[in-house]
């Protein structure tokens, strides 16, 4: 009896999807540098050699800084989870190294914890 099934601990299409979401990713935060961030920019450096009460650009600037530490963060969960596959040894848990459910990364392909080590982790390391 021959069987033909992808194996649970190599799920190639994940890898797809992570280059997909990879690029969406790209084009929003260059879309986001070219607009609201770019503008910002443009503005506080014209400013700054105008007048040195720039605290509402400062503001500006640090809002723009914290959605782009988020999206950072999310490029570098992407690229960990590519060089895993690349290493095979994508889908086990970095902590416990038990292997992690294919559902769980079919729902988040940069899980790199199992759900119970996650959540050790985000108690250790809370996120806003
Ligand atoms: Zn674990």
């Amino acid at each position: 009896m021959t069987q033909h099934s992808t194996p649970p601990d190599n799920p190639t299409a994940l890898r797809g999807q992570l280059l997909a979401q990879r690029t969406e990713l790209l084009e929003r935060m260059a879309y986001e540098r070219g607009g609201v961030m770019g503008r910002a920019e443009v503005a506080a450096n014209q400013y700054e050699t105008a007048s040195s009460d720039n605290a509402q650009l400062r503001t500006e600037r640090e809002t723009n800084f914290a959605m782009s530490e988020h999206e950072t963060a999310e490029l570098a969960d992407i690229d960990r989870a590519l060089e895993l596959m690349d290493k095979g040894d994508y889908g086990t848990c970095i902590d416990c190294e038990v292997t992690i459910p294919v559902a769980r990364l079919i729902a988040t392909p940069t899980a790199l914890r199992c759900i119970a080590c996650q959540s050790a982790h985000e108690s250790h390391h809370p996120q806003i």
